[in-house]
């Protein structure tokens, strides 16, 4: 698997920072945002270091299908209340104007009862 040996996600997955696991399987990573917005906060990561949204390809699809389709599911797990009266935000900030400041591919899973954020 495609590991940068700088990048903080990949240490991650490599168990070398600790973090507090969400969800795990042998492509995929959720852990709790170190600097939570919100009641529920989780990254949800490829374990293969993709750099961005921007670095994507159909290759990808896959492994992209699988980290959407899981959402709900870990959503609903980490506290969100179910649709409609609840939800959640699911941000991707990609490259400087984007917002991204860690360079690995990452998924914010975002809820919990408002007001949280404004916006
Ligand atoms: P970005 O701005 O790149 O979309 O978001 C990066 C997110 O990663 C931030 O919300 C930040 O709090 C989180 N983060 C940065 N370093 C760590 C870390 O070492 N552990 C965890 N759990 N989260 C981190
Ligand atoms: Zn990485």
């Amino acid at each position: 698997m495609s590991q940068d040996p700088s990048c903080i996600f990949c240490k991650i997955v490599e168990g070398k920072i600790p973090s507090k696991k969400v969800y795990e399987d042998d492509e995929v990573l959720a852990f709790h945002d170190i600097h939570p917005w919100a009641p529920v906060h989780f990254l949800l990561i490829p374990k293969q270091h993709i750099v961005s949204m921007a670095h994507v390809d159909a290759s990808h699809a896959p492994l992209l299908g699988k980290l959407m389709s899981l959402v709900p599911q870990l959503a609903q797990q980490e506290g969100c209340r179910p649709y409609p009266e609840g939800g959640f935000r699911l941000v991707t900030n990609t490259g400087a104007d984007g917002g991204q400041e860690v360079p690995h591919l990452h998924f914010h899973v975002i809820g919990g009862p408002r007001p949280w954020l404004k916006g």
